[in-house]
């Protein structure tokens, strides 16, 4: 019999970019394929993606892409990882695979999507998707049996037992496949450090609906754009007092079409408006539920705060409902957006100053431990969370009666070995972060990240420097451009200085034929680099341009 095997490409130590794999003999399944985010080291770098090169590489037969839910950690990667994997098929719930098909529509990608509710057979994998509760709805768990072992897979959940679609998690299921044996159980483990259990996004209706009826002007509610449940309560309340409802961004239009298309939410079509028609509306006939609930710089809500946006304006009397908390490494945007609206005296409500107005998706200890309870897994190992989260969770694991030897806390690239009813790290496959720019993926490396760290920390500096290429000397004036390093207008000195200090530097070659220009150019810039050190304990980033003359 095979070892089944376990490859985390993604989600061990950082909330995000989840991916999966499972191997069995020469076949394999993938389990999500989502993006992360970039916190402030990775300059300009607008997500990260999980790298795939392990796959590429491997000769086995790769039968699909299983994903458990909706959020763009789960789904995100789609557009850019499905291109490498062509021919490869996507399965998941229905509205996961209406999510992910708005998500790759305009990338024109062949993969096959398939909407699966309850189970799935892939090669040797047997799979049954279990329903759990989230901040989204339809949200999957996989019960992945294979001759060798049994996993459940357990991404993000919380029990939610009055959810807003009246479909709790499924514990009949889930105990039964409990019964059957569960090796090994990935679980999300992010809201470990909380006690007891999560609240019901039921308890958000009367917050919601308070903020929509005591809106004299324009309601306008801004959540993550996956969130479909708190966008159905949001577009209910708004339909309650009688207004017209408008979306605002892209992914909030794609998400709720998808939405609608599943019945996930269920409004008259007459209650929508185009965003265009907004102005044939009085502000207090009108809702406007909008993209960018972190804040993020272009984002549909960023532009109408900064009095940027097209179609929109913040007039006195409008009211912006924030159903979000920061994701952490956004606080600076959230907080940037607050005291936007603030200086203008827009009326702003977050859960700060309105409780109420948001609960986590994530389970707390107590659902969390009550997921352990009912499968009884014999190795345990926590996902989705920073390191911190899954040594927390280890501490929870032993209250329940876990050795340390049954939770392991791997990191990404690890490959475990379940045998036996029992897991170990059996070996190691190289990964690294995949970096998308713009329309670029992959292509900025560490390099340019260091360059760009360089540049935004001390700007940059240029020497042009004509030189005479029979005598080695400087023929002609050297010139200094920088930008981001000092102002070069005030510190007409410094630059006379600089200038000097290139040409004193070529003293002790004059009169040499030049051979090598690129000893020259290097000789320019440590010279320059320790001469700016010394003067203004700065390093900008130095580029000598050496012209033969
Ligand atoms: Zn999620």
């Amino acid at each position: 019999m095979n070892t089944l095997k376990l490859i985390p490409l993604g989600g061990i130590g950082d909330v995000t970019k989840n991916m999966y794999v499972y191997e069995y003999g020469n076949d394999q399944i993938v389990v999500d394929c989502g993006i992360g985010f970039p916190n402030n080291s990775a300059l300009g770098v607008d997500l990260i993606i999980p790298d795939i090169s392990y796959l590429e590489k491997s000769n086995k037969k790769l039968h699909g892409i299983v994903l458990t839910h909706g959020h763009m950690d789960h789904i995100g990667g789609l557009p850019y990882i499905l291109p490498r994997l062509p021919g490869v098929p996507v399965f998941g719930s229905t509205l996961t695979i209406a999510l992910a098909e708005e998500k790759v529509r305009e990338y024109g990608l062949t993969n096959k999507m398939q909407a699966v509710e309850n189970h799935l057979k892939l090669g040797p994998f047997d799979i049954e998707l279990i329903h759990v509760t989230h901040s989204i709805p339809n949200c999957k768990h996989l019960y992945i049996k294979t001759p060798g072992a049994t996993v459940y897979h357990g991404a993000d959940y919380k029990f939610d037992l009055t959810p807003i679609d009246n479909r709790p998690a499924d514990f009949t299921s889930i105990a039964r496949v409990g019964s059957m044996g569960v090796d090994l159980m990935l679980t999300d483990c992010v809201r470990v450090e909380v006690a007891g259990f999560t609240p019901s996004e039921r308890t958000l209706l009367t917050a919601i609906d308070t903020a929509a009826r005591t809106t004299i002007g324009k309601f306008i509610f801004t959540t993550i754009t996956s969130s479909i449940s708190r966008i159905d309560m949001a577009i209910q309340a708004a339909a309650r007092y009688n207004r017209k409802v408008a979306l605002a961004g892209r992914s909030i239009n794609q998400n709720v079409e998808a939405a609608m298309k599943c019945g996930y939410i269920k409004i008259p079509k007459d209650v929508f408006i185009d965003i265009k028609q907004i102005n044939r509306y009085k502000p207090n006939q009108v809702a406007i539920i909008i993209a960018g609930s972190q804040g993020q710089e272009g984002s549909a809500m960023q532009r109408l705060a900064a009095g940027e946006h097209q179609l929109l304006k913040l007039k006195a009397g409008d009211h912006v409902v924030i159903s979000a908390d920061a994701i952490p490494g956004t606080e600076s945007d959230v907080h940037g957006l607050l005291d936007t609206l603030y200086r203008q005296d827009i009326r702003v409500s977050y859960s700060a100053t309105t409780p109420g107005l948001h609960v986590s998706g994530h389970g707390h200890r107590g659902d969390l431990a009550l997921l352990a309870r009912l499968l009884k897994p014999k190795n345990i190992i926590p996902i989705g969370g920073n390191i911190r989260h899954m040594y927390t969770y280890r501490d929870l694991a032993h209250e329940m009666g876990y050795t340390r030897d049954q939770v392991l806390l791997p990191e990404n690239g690890q490959v475990i070995g379940i045998e036996n009813h029992k897991i170990k790290v059996v070996g190691r496959v190289e990964t690294k972060n995949v970096y998308v720019d713009g329309l670029g993926i992959g292509d900025v490396g560490n390099v340019v990240l260091r360059d760009r760290k360089v540049l935004a920390a001390d700007g940059i500096l240029m020497a042009v420097v004509p030189i005479n290429s029979e005598t080695a000397e400087v023929a002609g004036e050297v010139e200094i451009v920088s930008r981001g390093f000092v102002y070069q207008k005030e510190q007409g000195d410094l630059i006379k200085q600089t200038q000097k200090q290139v040409v004193n530097c070529l003293k002790d070659l004059k009169g040499r034929q030049v051979t090598d220009w690129n000893f020259l150019r290097r000789k320019i810039e440590d010279t320059l680099e320790r001469y700016l050190y010394q003067e203004t304990q700065r390093r900008p980033m130095i580029i000598a341009v050496v012209i033969e003359v």
